[in-house]
């Protein structure tokens, strides 16, 4: 993070605009909008900052050239003058004086920088990309702008309105927070958004006083959640609605940055993965803490790579939930096989290849690779084999041995759907040392069977080659 993002208080503070044309009034506006005492210093004004200043008694023309004196007292400095040498010099004072100081447009001279404004008062959402791409940073602004209803910022006035009485009236946080949310999710935002504001009021001292008189804090609840392989656009909008709900969040190895990052902020975050040379957290711990948590009343989000119920151990937390009478939801997740038969132009199934397809574990409860050989060398089948990376050698011979032809086709995929993924592409016969050639780790897929062949023609690679060279 190059800027860290802050809201600071202007109200009645010295902020200094030098220069006063078309630039410096659209800064002038916002200063005073957050009620600055602005002072303006430019030998020459444009009309609109003078009609500003006969509105505005918190705004105060200085009609002289700029000198370091003016920065006395001041909290902050915009420049916003088509000098290039008074702009540098205003940036060369502030520092000494250590005053925040913005030069408009020119980032290397900002010791602050001012970002794109969603304002539904009293929300405000800042957009900003640090001065690198102003205009990614609008085309978003324009999206939440779309996203937003106006009306939220009514849902805000509302909660100002009402939020001492609810302090007053809620003495827990964690009451406060559900309390909240109620309100935020339910049937009074739809109120206010209607623009029923009588109703709104009414229906939020209804669900306060229920609240108040609840003799039991609200039971805690389980939601198991796919995340999917790894690219977080890959998330459905219910996983991401709950994870915005949760309080505490129990992840494993699997569950990328990008994806936590996602999850409500002030969630606590419990690691139950693998840790470098160290064994994972066992099955049973993870149960007992997931049951622990939702029994103190928190909302518990577990949150595993693809899906939960495939090969992710999703079955048994939930046996052990049931066992336990904690309510929970099951949210399902892309599986690994389908993010990495997508993002690399491998289909699982295609009319002319294989008519079913068979996911396996390459690593059984027992530690062994000891599957059903025989009734996994199929042809016209594909085998997509997770966790299989270690005993791929075993698993080629078996199938070798088990009549698959040694020349069927054979993907490793690592890091589906990720930045990083890589593909190694061979046959039974040679995949091994094509997988160490290309330097493919874990967490790494397998599919094997004829549509691998299609790998060729349909990988993004090649369409990215094959567009180039057609537009070049
Ligand atoms: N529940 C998960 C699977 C967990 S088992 C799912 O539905 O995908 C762990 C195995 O999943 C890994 O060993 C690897 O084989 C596979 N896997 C998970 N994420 C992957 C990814 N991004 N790329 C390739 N393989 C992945």
């Amino acid at each position: 993070m190059d800027y860290f993002p802050i809201f600071t208080k202007l109200e009645g503070r010295h902020c200094l605009v030098i220069g006063a044309g078309e630039v410096a009034t659209r800064k002038i506006e916002l200063l005073l909008q957050a009620m600055a005492q602005v002072i303006v210093i430019a030998p020459e004004v444009c009309s609109t900052i003078q009609s500003l200043a006969l509105h505005h008694s918190n705004l105060k023309i200085i009609q002289k050239s700029y000198d370091s004196s003016f920065l006395t007292n001041v909290y902050l400095v915009i420049a916003a003058t088509n000098n290039r040498e008074v702009n540098q010099q205003v940036y060369q004072d502030a520092e000494q004086h250590k005053i925040f100081a913005n030069v408009v447009d020119t980032p290397e001279l900002c010791s602050f920088i001012t970002p794109a404004i969603v304002d539904r008062a009293p929300i405000t959402i800042a957009i900003s990309s640090g001065g690198k791409a102003p205009v990614l940073a609008r085309l978003i602004r324009g999206k939440l702008e779309s996203m937003i209803p106006a009306a939220y910022g009514k849902l805000g006035k509302l909660a100002e309105k009402f939020r001492e009485r609810v302090k007053q009236t809620l003495k827990t946080g964690t009451e406060r927070k559900n309390f909240w949310e109620d309100i935020f999710e339910g049937a009074t935002a739809e109120a206010v958004f209607a623009n029923k504001d009588t109703e709104a009021e009414q229906q939020l001292t209804q669900l306060l006083n229920q609240y108040k008189f609840k003799t039991q804090s609200t039971p805690g609840e389980v939601y198991l959640i796919g995340a999917g392989p790894g690219d977080p656009d890959l998330l459905t909008f219910k996983a991401l609605r709950l994870m915005q709900k949760a309080d505490i969040v129990v992840y494993d190895r699997l569950v990328s940055k990008s994806i936590l990052n996602l999850v409500r902020r002030d969630a606590q975050k419990l690691y139950v993965g693998k840790q470098r040379a160290k064994h994972c957290v066992p099955q049973g711990d993870i149960n007992k803490k997931l049951i622990e948590f939702a029994q103190q009343g928190k909302r518990v989000v577990r949150l595993k790579g693809g899906d939960p119920y495939i090969f992710g151990r999703g079955g048994e937390e939930a046996q052990a939930l049931v066992k336990a009478g904690i309510s929970f939801q099951v949210i399902p997740g892309i599986t690994s096989a389908a993010g990495a038969s997508t993002f690399c132009g491998i289909p699982l199934t295609h009319r002319d290849y294989a008519q079913s397809v068979t996911f396996a574990t390459g690593h059984l409860k027992n530690g062994t690779v000891d599957l059903n050989w025989q009734a996994l060398a199929q042809t016209n089948n594909t085998l997509v084999i997770y966790m299989g990376l270690t005993g791929l050698k075993t698993i080629t011979k078996e199938l070798i041995a088990h009549g698959l032809k040694s020349k069927t086709s054979v993907a490793v995929i690592q890091n589906a759907t990720r930045f990083a993924q890589k593909v190694a592409i061979g046959s039974l016969e040679t995949i091994v040392k094509d997988v160490k050639q290309k330097q493919i780790e874990s967490p790494a897929i397998i599919i094997i069977g004829d549509v691998v062949k299609m790998y060729n023609e349909l990988n993004k690679e090649t369409l990215d080659l094959e567009w180039k060279v057609a537009s070049a």
